[in-house]
């Protein structure tokens, strides 16, 4: 049965009620934990209870839970199937119910309540979880070669190298050989879009202490998460998330504003997936209280939005155009997401402002990355020094991403070094200025200037970001 999105979300939070769970609406974007930058999963808000630190009111709990990911951004509008913004439903048990009830309930829930057709689903499990195989075998009734035994990166989960930890087992949908990459080799696990990993059962059971050892914990716990869109994808028989209910409306506005229609040209379907995405994320971010910066949450929402108006361009969007995206959005999550319809003033004022910033240096660094790259190929070479890369940084407003992944488009690597010396050299200057500043003026006269000119921007914490991951 065709379900739209909100239907599905009501479905799945209600069929928890039903068994037990008390449903709590979407935490925020932006956790109450200093490890992490983003709620990135709907076990983040209930960390407290797993890790036994806090007492939870209920021992059954079910959300939709607000998510943003920035390790997917360099997939988002390449697969069909990732998003920086998205919701994840999840079913949390704190002591209480483990692999007996979570398993079948999972199954019963996707090939019952929603109609998965049962010949289409894999399942995996952590590799020597036979009690997971069991329950998937002899319970359920999944036929063993549709069982798949996975390592450590796939399947078995950690909230860093010492706690709480456990093996999970996956819920995978076969979308069919004509989602496949073609390659041989070709089966769960595999990166590309044809078995559509859905839900993700974690079974947390073992404390890890710093040695290492594995103790079985006295209270296990359940964590779930499964994708709205990508559940909704399925379930709505269309090519990817974008193509859902809950995408659609914003592709056809921007195909709309743009005067380029969707599924004609992967390009331009990129860069709309992209801008949909995008736009998405940065109201949410907004409304929960990120604001633009060069550093943290803040990089984060910059770089965001500075991606997705690179993106207009390729579709022809000369002015900033984020903006008119708002009402659309609005229209498809103002329920249950009453903050954005409580914020839209300052979501709406906040990209208005930004993209305007970036509009008036986007063209130029435009320009001068597109001449760097001819230049480069007319030399036959393949990396962009980094002095062009901290310029187009420092006087275009590109984020180092965004460098990077124009020139990707051309074959072409940046020298990160080089950015990173050019980044700390003038960390150095600013530094040594400052000092300069400081003992040769008064307080006052340094906080009159500091009015004058703004505060200089902090690009301490991107540095570290960009080390991390050079
Ligand atoms: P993938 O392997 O597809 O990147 P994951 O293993 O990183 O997903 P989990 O951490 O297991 O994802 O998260 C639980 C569920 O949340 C996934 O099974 C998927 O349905 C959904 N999900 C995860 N990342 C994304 C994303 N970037 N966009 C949309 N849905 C996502
Ligand atoms: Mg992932
Ligand atoms: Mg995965
Ligand atoms: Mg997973």
């Amino acid at each position: 049965k065709r379900r739209s999105g909100r239907e599905l979300r009501e479905l799945f939070l209600s069929y928890f009620e039903q068994k037990g769970h008390k449903r709590y609406p979407s935490f925020s974007l932006v956790p109450d934990d200093p490890s992490l930058l983003f709620t990135i999963a709907g076990m983040v808000p209930f960390k407290p209870y797993f890790l036994g630190l806090k007492q939870p009111d209920v021992p059954r709990a079910t959300t939709s839970q607000k998510c943003l990911r920035t390790n997917d951004i360099e997939n988002v509008g390449r697969t069909s199937r990732h998003h920086t913004f998205f919701e994840m439903l999840g079913n949390f048990s704190f002591g209480d119910y483990f692999k007996e009830s979570v398993i079948p309930w999972a199954w019963e829930f996707l090939t019952k309540e929603i109609g998965f057709l049962p010949e289409r689903m894999y399942v995996t499990i952590y590799l020597d979880d036979d009690e997971a195989f069991d329950i998937w075998h002899k319970t359920v009734g999944i036929p063993e070669d549709r069982i798949v035994r996975m390592g450590e990166k796939d399947n078995f989960w950690a909230a860093g190298p010492v706690g709480p930890c456990g093996p999970c087992s996956e819920l995978i949908y076969d979308q069919g050989p004509e989602f496949s990459c073609g390659k041989p080799d070709c089966f769960v696990g595999c990166d590309c879009d044809r078995y559509l990993e859905i839900w993700n059962l974690v079974f947390m059971q073992y404390n890890r202490d710093e040695a290492g050892n594995l103790t079985p914990l006295p209270r296990k716990n359940i964590d779930t998460g499964m994708g709205l869109e990508r559940l909704a994808s399925v379930v709505q028989g269309v090519r990817s998330d974008f193509e859902t209910d809950l995408f659609m409306p914003m592709i056809n506005k921007i195909s709309n504003i743009s005067g380029v229609e969707y599924a004609m040209n992967k390009q331009h379907d990129m860069a709309m997936r992209v801008i949909a995405d995008h736009v998405r994320a940065l109201a949410f971010m907004i409304a929960d209280g990120v604001l633009p910066s060069n550093e943290g949450r803040g990089y984060v929402l910059r770089r965001l939005l500075r991606r997705a108006s690179r993106y207009g361009r390729l579709l022809g969007l000369e002015r900033p155009f984020l903006v008119d995206l708002l009402p659309t959005l609005v229209e498809l999550m103002a329920d249950p997401y009453k903050e954005l319809v409580e914020n839209i003033n300052v979501i709406e004022s906040v990209i208005n402002l930004e993209e305007k910033k970036f509009s008036r240096t986007l063209d130029q660094g435009s320009a001068l990355i597109e001449e760097e790259i001819s230049r480069l190929k007319k030399e036959g070479k393949d990396v962009l020094p980094g002095e062009t890369a901290f310029v187009l940084y420092d006087t275009y407003g590109f984020p180092l991403e965004l460098t990077e992944e124009i020139c990707q488009e051309h074959g072409i690597k940046v020298d990160r070094d080089g950015f990173i010396e050019c980044m700390e050299h003038q960390r150095e200057m600013a530094r040594a200025a400052s000092k300069q500043l400081s003992s040769a003026t008064k307080k006052e006269s340094y906080s009159s200037l500091l009015s004058k000119c703004g505060s200089s921007e902090f690009v301490g914490y991107e540095l570290n970001e960009v080390r991390a991951k050079v």
